[in-house]
């Protein structure tokens, strides 16, 4: 069972007793007070492998929002929320087979900022920057890198490649974590966009909502629904993420007439387990928040130790199956390494099969006969 989610204000780490209500939910302010070094989590009580990420991280730096900080569990290295934040040791160790780049994005990049893979869909880089950068991220290569920030002539470019690709039907702006980007920044963008005929839709994927709701404000409501509908890809992991600031994030961009649906990364330790997920996607489908994929987690380098095996996800999918309406059970998905793309995988429902005659097994596990056309 889950309790009613509790503001991020009411559980503020004693470092931050004396901040006052308007300044913690002031996006701004809790931009130029992210905790980045160990002696900043003097709250906390850190383990030795937590003690040993900090040491031996090297590019991929530690940013938190005072509002994900507060989320933390302040004794248990294992809290869910807290291992997607802190450093750990494990970083360090690096697969054979994991890659820097897992999604070959670098390789389908026709100019600096656009992955263009499918033939309708581009991918839109319009920062590196994020509120928090999670632990298992995929582009841990260049996010947090300030070097790799996409300068104005990048977004222009990029900008005139969409524009001059009529076959581009679909824009995921992402990064990094676009809303980090100003308002005037944003607003310039998605005009830009809806001035495009061909562009019939336009995405966006952000974490803020988990990491900074606070960003979430009426002036960026605004120019959201100016230009909608934006569908709005969030990326909730687990079910103490949605705080009450959360929540009002997530109804500010309802309201603002966004298509909202969930990411989640299957992480071990964080929410590998059918339970975990279940209560994620009710708490998700309660604030109109469509579960939509399920990703298993990419090799990039130095993430192994969040990996799960292929099973993990089947037999979580195959255990949402019955218990909760199809629209909270996510599309199961393996983004293939090298730029192959996305592939879904699904439990094999089928027991036997003799020509025509299928013997289907279901939720349950009764099985039922069916008789195929031929
Ligand atoms: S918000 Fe997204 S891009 Fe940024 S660090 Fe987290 S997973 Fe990576």
């Amino acid at each position: 069972m889950t309790s009613s989610p509790k503001s991020s204000f009411s559980r503020r780490p004693k470092r931050f007793l004396d901040v006052s209500e308007s300044d913690w939910n002031n996006w701004i302010w809790q931009h130029q007070n992210r905790l980045k070094k160990e002696s900043d989590f003097d709250w906390l009580k850190l383990s030795p492998q937590e003690k040993a990420g900090f040491e031996t991280i090297e590019d991929f730096r530690v940013a938190i929002t005072p509002h994900y900080a507060a989320l933390f569990s302040d004794d248990d290295p294992n809290c869910p929320i807290r291992q997607q934040g802190l450093p750990n040791v494990l970083e360090s160790n690096v697969e054979d087979y994991e890659l820097e780049d897992p999604l070959a994005e670098e390789s389908h990049m026709p100019v600096p900022g656009i992955t263009h893979r499918y033939p309708d869909r581009v991918l839109f880089y319009v920062s590196h920057h994020c509120p928090v950068y999670c632990r298992h991220c995929t582009r841990k290569r260049k996010v947090s890198d300030p070097n790799s920030a996409a300068s104005v002539n990048q977004i222009q470019t990029s900008l005139d490649y969409i524009r001059n690709n009529k076959n581009v039907r679909d824009v995921l702006l992402s990064g990094g974590d676009p809303l980090t980007l100003s308002d005037d920044k944003l607003a310039v963008i998605f005009k830009a966009l809806r001035e495009m005929d061909h562009v019939e839709v336009v995405r966006l994927g952000t974490r803020n909502p988990v990491t900074l709701p606070q960003r979430i404000t009426e002036n960026l409501c605004d120019i959201l629904r100016e230009n909608g509908p934006i569908y709005t890809h969030v990326h909730f992991n687990h079910v103490s993420e949605i705080s009450e600031e959360s929540i009002l994030a997530l109804s500010r961009l309802r309201n603002a007439g966004c298509v909202l649906g969930n990411q989640m990364v299957l992480l071990k330790g964080v929410n590998d387990d059918p339970e975990t997920v279940m209560q994620l996607n009710r708490k998700l489908l309660k604030h109109g928040c469509r579960p939509y994929y399920m990703l298993q987690c990419d090799y990039a380098q130095g993430i192994s130790h969040f990996r799960t095996p292929l099973k993990t996800g089947l037999d979580i999918v195959e255990s949402l199956r019955g218990r909760i309406g199809g629209m909270g059970i996510p599309d199961y998905v393996v983004d293939l390494p090298g730029g192959g793309g996305k592939i879904e995988l699904v439990p094999n429902y089928i027991e036997s099969q003799d020509g025509n005659q299928i013997t289907f097994r279901n939720f349950n596990g009764d099985r039922f006969p069916y008789v195929d056309v031929e």
